[in-house]
């Protein structure tokens, strides 16, 4: 039997995405008996990411520093930009290096059956974005869900005004496939054969 300190550690660990009771409790053993080679610096890794925590205010990605580390990056290409159903996709995407632009996170995707609306998502915020100027190319990557979908047709019609060329994901996507399961070659290939959105 472990402590009440133990378990709440434990039990904390379990409800982590990915880990289930068992790795949590092997993760606490591994804590437990690396306490300077791993316990300690993840306790300082997990406080400075806590101190900092943000939401950028330009593209929804969850970071250390408002702008984000992507939008503040003067390599990236502010002309493209890839419109994405959330972080963990924008993360997806990121790591094929494949695009070269910023990201917009909408924060969901139209659901009637979860009611979520437009106004629930920065569909705003988007086209504010794209009215400001500067931008050529605008990616929308949803998933390749029905709901995914029917977001990237709402957002094409928000946005087909602009003068920018408007493509999407190519369909190698697994129908019902999500972004962040996807294997990175798989996902490089769907963003290097991106097409025009009809
Ligand atoms: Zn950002």
């Amino acid at each position: 039997m472990a402590s009440q300190e133990i378990e709440a550690l434990t039990q904390a660990l379990a409800r982590l995405p990915g880990l289930g009771p068992r790795s949590a409790r092997r993760a606490v053993l591994h804590l437990m008996k690396k306490r300077e080679a791993a316990l300690t610096p993840l306790l300082r890794a997990l406080e400075k990411v806590n101190e900092n925590l943000s939401v950028c205010a330009t593209c929804g990605n969850v970071d250390t520093t408002d702008p984000c580390a992507i939008c503040a990056d003067p390599r990236r290409d502010a002309r493209m930009l890839c419109v994405v159903e959330d972080v963990p996709d924008l993360w997806a995407l990121d790591r094929t290096r494949l695009f070269p632009g910023r990201f917009h996170v909408l924060g969901g995707r139209l659901s009637a059956l979860d009611g979520v609306r437009p106004e629930d998502l920065t569909i705003d915020r988007l086209v504010a974005r794209i009215a400001a100027g500067g931008i050529d190319e605008v990616v929308l990557a949803m998933n390749a869900t029905l709901e995914g979908q029917t977001t990237a047709h709402y957002v094409a019609e928000r946005i087909e005004r602009f003068p920018i060329r408007l493509t999407q994901l190519a369909h190698g996507l697994p129908v019902g496939g999500e972004l962040d399961y996807l294997d990175e070659g798989t996902l490089a290939q769907a963003l290097r054969a991106r097409r025009p959105v009809s």
